[in-house]
């Protein structure tokens, strides 16, 4: 017997176990409700609030659904977090939809970087990784959703590269896909009530629509939890920590050859090689720095992880426990090594150095020219 119940709107089953997963709604509510006509909290916020929120799929419904958008003839934005970005899933998701779609590159999250950092020299940076992966995309547009910078401008854009078609907005849990997408609700829609949601026929993917004309529209996908960022692995008290809020303040080291620096207990920097140098830290401002001797370093991570080096905190380690080693060559040129969901070190060496980042086996780190 099938007694399962699926949203009117957007068409995925109905469940009460999980809020964050897709097709939600609570118990009490599915239990109260005479038809089947049930809309999941997803669609019942945007259909009354005009508001979206994110909600999650496992990795292969999430490549099912990239896979059904390579079919359609339409734009695809793609939104990122610039403090934490990482190309590993840029490059996952072209694969799949194919180098020959429209893809725009959302860049969320531009108020957490220093002022110091320049615009130009981000997008110099995003266009260069997207070159050397060989992915072409329409435009790379900088936003600061939470502080509305840039995001009538990237409306407009959005506009006119999707030459009438509609919008596929996807990204990863957490880089602010539903902040973004309601501050372009508040934009477009003069009359609220043109937001409805609606079902795709025949499909169970989770997308909501927002018209935004009579023909076209703007559709809100679920996104994925990446499992090369370090946020993947943190719990709630230490992601308040490790996520900035606020424009992440630099901070300076100068260290000799055979120091280190631990990023709480979940990163820790080697200087192995080279001349007495600074090292500047770009990492949320809650999260503690400390220095040591690089002969001492196993032990104190041995010993402290988890109490003095935190987060991550004592009772839930996760996967900080085992660090594995990656070696890093670093000429003469400003260089930033970036640690997935943690932040950078601007390394700005005259004599090149050479550098060991101890993290997680499955933390990507890789390097990049400074955009300080
Ligand atoms: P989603 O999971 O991709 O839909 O992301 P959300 O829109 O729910 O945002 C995730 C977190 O990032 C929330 O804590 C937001 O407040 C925050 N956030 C979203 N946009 C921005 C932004 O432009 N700047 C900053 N600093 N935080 C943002």
């Amino acid at each position: 017997m099938d007694n399962k119940i699926y949203c009117i709107g957007c068409g995925v089953e109905i469940q009460s176990e999980d809020p964050k997963k897709q097709g939600y709604l609570p118990k009490n509510v599915v239990e109260k409700s005479e038809d089947s006509q049930l809309v999941c909290k997803r669609c019942f916020r945007l259909k009354n609030y005009n508001e979206v929120s994110d909600v999650e799929l496992g990795a292969d419904d999430f490549y099912q659904l990239i896979k059904s958008l390579s079919k359609k003839d339409a734009l695809i934005a793609k939104v990122v977090d610039i403090f934490d970005f990482s190309g590993s899933w840029i490059e996952d998701v072209v694969d799949i939809v194919g180098n020959n779609k429209d893809i725009v590159l959302i860049a969320n999250k531009l108020d957490l970087l220093p002022k110091s950092v320049k615009q130009n020299k981000i997008k110099q940076w995003l266009f260069k990784v997207l070159k050397e992966k060989g992915i072409k995309v329409k435009d790379i547009l900088l936003v600061s959703a939470i502080k509305n910078q840039g995001v009538e401008e990237a409306a407009v854009r959005l506009d006119q590269l999707r030459n009438g078609k509609d919008v596929y907005i996807i990204g990863a849990t957490n880089v602010g896909k539903s902040t973004f997408i309601n501050k372009l609700i508040e934009l477009t829609s003069g009359d609220k009530n043109v937001i409805t949601t609606s079902h795709f026929p025949g499909t169970t993917l989770g997308m909501i629509e927002i018209p935004l004309d009579r023909a076209t529209s703007i559709y809100d996908t679920p996104g994925i939890i990446l499992d090369y960022d370090i946020a993947h692995y943190l719990d709630a008290k230490s992601l308040k920590l490790v996520m900035p809020k606020k424009e992440i303040k630099a901070r300076i080291f100068q260290l000799n050859a055979e120091q280190s620096l631990f990023f709480g207990g979940m990163a820790r920097m080697d200087f192995v090689k080279g001349e007495r140098q600074s090292f500047t830290l770009y990492a949320s401002n809650l999260v503690e720095i400390h220095r040591t001797k690089l002969s001492n370093a196993d032990a104190l991570f041995e010993k402290h992880l988890g109490q003095m080096l935190k987060p991550p905190f004592e009772d839930n380690i996760s996967i900080f426990g085992k660090q594995v080693r990656k070696s890093f060559k670093i000429d003469n040129r400003k260089t930033d090594i970036v640690i997935s969901g943690l932040g950078w070190i601007t390394v700005n060496s005259d004599s090149g150095c050479k550098i060991d980042i101890l993290v997680p086996e499955e933390i990507e780190v890789f390097v990049r020219e400074s955009i300080i």
